[in-house]
C-alpha cells in the first residue's frame, strides 16, 4: 500500500535504519496510498474500475484540501513556533512535509519510554525556543511529555491520533477524521501562546 512513497529510515532505537511506517500522518503522503488502494481495486474488480476511480477521486480531493489548509495554516507560524513534540518518534513524514522540526521521546517502533537522559535532551532542546505546546500519541502513556509540558512551561497540547482509530462516538472514528482532530490539534497548539 506504501509502494511509491520514499521511505524515511527511523533514527534511532532498536529499527534504526530500517524504514518508518508512518507516512500516513501526512496528507501529502496519504495521497499515494488512495491511489495505490484505487489500483489494487481495480486490478481485482475491474468492471467497477470507474467507480473506483471516481470514490478515490473524492477522497483525494478532500487530502488535497486537507494539505493546502495545512500549509496555510502552518506557514504562517514563525519560526520558533515550528517544532513539535511528540512521544514517538511518528510524525518524520508529517514534519517533514510541512516545513516543522520533529522532536520526540522515543524513536519510532521504539520502546516507548524516554530515559531520564533523554528527557533532559529533550527538554534542553525544546526550553530554549519556547515551544507553547507538547503532544502524544493516543496509543501511550503520556504522563512523561505532561512533565516535561510542566518542566518546559508549555502546555499539554493533547492526544494526537496515529496508530489507531478512536471508537465511533470518539475523536478519529475515521482517517480523515484522525488527520483533521491531529491537524487541528497541533495548529492550535503551535498557534497558541505560552500557559
Ligand atoms: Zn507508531
Amino acid at each position: 500500500m506504501a509502494a511509491g512513497i520514499q521511505p524515511r529510515r527511523i533514527p534511532a532505537g532498536a529499527r534504526a535504519g530500517q524504514p518508518d511506517p508512518h507516512a500516513w500522518m501526512s496528507p501529502r503522503q496519504a495521497q499515494t496510498y488512495v491511489r495505490n488502494i484505487r489500483d489494487a481495486f481495480i486490478a481485482l474488480d475491474p468492471q467497477h474500475a470507474a467507480t473506483y476511480r471516481s470514490c478515490a477521486a473524492r477522497y483525494g480531493e478532500k487530502l488535497v484540501e486537507l494539505d493546502r489548509q495545512l500549509r496555510a495554516e502552518l506557514g504562517r507560524l514563525p519560526a520558533n513556533r515550528r517544532t513539535l513534540v511528540s512521544c514517538e518518534g511518528s510524525l518524520a513524514y508529517l514534519s517533514a512535509d510541512y516545513g516543522l522540526q520533529e522532536v520526540n521521546l522515543w524513536p519510532s517502533q521504539g520502546t516507548p519510554q524516554a530515559s531520564k537522559q533523554r528527557l533532559q535532551e529533550v527538554a534542553g532542546k525544546v526550553r530554549d525556543l519556547q515551544v507553547p505546546a507538547v503532544f502524544c500519541e493516543s496509543t501511550y502513556d503520556d504522563s512523561q511529555q505532561r512533565q516535561l509540558a510542566r518542566d518546559i512551561g508549555a502546555r499539554f497540547g493533547g492526544t494526537l491520533f496515529v496508530d489507531s482509530l478512536s471508537s465511533l462516538d470518539g475523536l478519529a472514528p475515521s482517517y480523515l477524521e484522525l488527520l483533521r482532530h491531529n491537524l487541528n490539534l497541533i495548529t492550535q497548539g503551535l498557534g497558541s501562546d505560552r500557559p
